[in-house]
């Protein structure tokens, strides 16, 4: 079954062979959808005959969102903690815990209707691809059912047992980090893609993150690092020496931190969520942009520290706050975290690439930062399967 979307004002590809700048913009464009995948893309005038036909309209078109970085299997509520942040009290990690009773109470199914709300919530936001974690659960048991209901839903599932300490081992940090390389790895390994660590004061210094990550590396995961978000620390450079997929909040960076990010890999995804809902400092994407790092912007869902699930708020505080033009964050929300996730299949709109496109009610991308706060998407397929509009 094909379809051809048409009369697309604006078309973000992603693909510079494909049309102008970097995010390969093509005027007046149509879309191709074969099955699941994208069959072509070019001038609305030349679209070849398919099967079923969608006229834009002059609406604009991008490729789905990646958001790289959520946690999203919890249960409770942490509007009071919100509430006292917001009335002056600061942010510190130790708020992780209130979820941890939460979650551990809730059953497999209230989890996992949680899940699906947000994943749905996402969804209809754009958001066409989604990772998400463990780190409420903090005892074998716990976590590796959190990844267990997290893979049913999405294929980007990250073991993060190296959330914070678990409280009964509030004397013991080194036992914990025993149990995390250890029996809890064993029973988490087989569900999940990736592994995380909360590296900072707080949480897990550079030598225990750097256990956590190697052993996780010893059982197929691939690195991704909780990194100087609330001050400065190892975790960036950590991340760039063990060749992890992505260092995620940047917020406190030294120039050494910067240079490390753009002589290695390392992706850094920006997460300006957190700083939002936590009155903090933004961090400064235009920095490590001139450095040549590449960039990703991602929500960091989660009932704490930033409770939004919308990549169209992530890109508009990223253009207004930290310094990112329109064109960066798009591409940074779309083909940025498609680089995190070391994916080439998607963030992008070329024949062969999934089928993954969001429509805007505007006539180009860049009415996301233009007009904060405002439903835009109109329609988003997955997959070559239409869910909204
Ligand atoms: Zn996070």
């Amino acid at each position: 079954m094909s379809t051809a979307i048409t009369n697309i004002s604006s078309l973000v590809t992603n693909d510079p062979s494909l049309g102008d700048g970097p995010l390969g913009l093509v005027q007046d464009a149509a879309v191709v959808i074969d099955g699941d995948r994208v069959a072509w893309i070019g001038a609305s005038s030349k679209a070849p005959a398919t099967d079923n036909a969608v006229d834009a309209a002059g609406r604009a078109a991008l490729p789905g969102f990646v958001d790289s970085h959520s946690h999203l299997v919890f249960a409770g509520d942490r509007t009071a903690e919100f509430n006292a942040r917001m009335s002056g009290q600061s942010y510190s990690a130790g708020g992780i815990r209130t979820t941890v009773a939460a979650t551990r109470a809730a059953t497999d199914e209230q989890l996992e209707a949680n899940l699906l709300r947000y994943l749905g919530e996402a969804l209809r936001q754009g958001t066409t691809t989604l990772e998400t974690k463990s780190g409420y659960g903090l005892t074998t048991r716990d976590e590796s059912r959190a990844l267990r209901i997290a893979a049913a839903h999405t294929d980007e599932v990250t073991y993060l047992g190296a959330h914070v300490v678990a409280p009964e081992f509030a004397d013991d940090p080194a036992g914990y980090v025993g149990l995390v390389t250890g029996e809890m790895l064993d029973a988490c390994a087989p569900h999940a893609r990736w592994v995380d660590v909360f590296c900072e004061k707080g949480a897990f210094d550079g030598d225990q993150a750097r256990a956590v990550l190697k052993a996780g590396e010893r059982r197929g995961l691939i690195p991704r690092v909780h990194a100087n978000q609330l001050g400065h620390g190892p975790g960036v450079q950590l991340a760039v020496e063990v060749g992890a997929a992505s260092a995620d909040h940047c917020t406190h960076l030294t120039d050494a931190d910067v240079d490390a990010l753009a002589q290695g890999t390392t992706v850094a995804t920006l997460l300006p969520g957190a700083e939002f809902s936590t009155r903090a400092r933004w961090p400064d994407a235009r920095r490590l942009l001139d450095a040549g790092v590449t960039v990703a912007l991602s929500t960091d869902c989660n009932p704490g520290s930033s409770f939004t699930s919308s990549m169209p708020f992530c890109v508009a505080l990223a253009v207004r706050d930290m310094g990112m033009t329109p064109d960066e964050a798009v591409w940074s929300a779309t083909a940025g975290g498609a680089a995190a996730l070391r994916r080439t299949d998607i963030g992008r709109l070329a024949p062969g690439a999934r089928a993954d496109l969001v429509l805007l009610d505007a006539p180009s991308h860049v009415h996301l930062a233009y007009r904060p706060g405002v439903p835009l998407v109109s329609a988003v397929w997955r997959a070559g399967v239409r869910h909204q509009g």
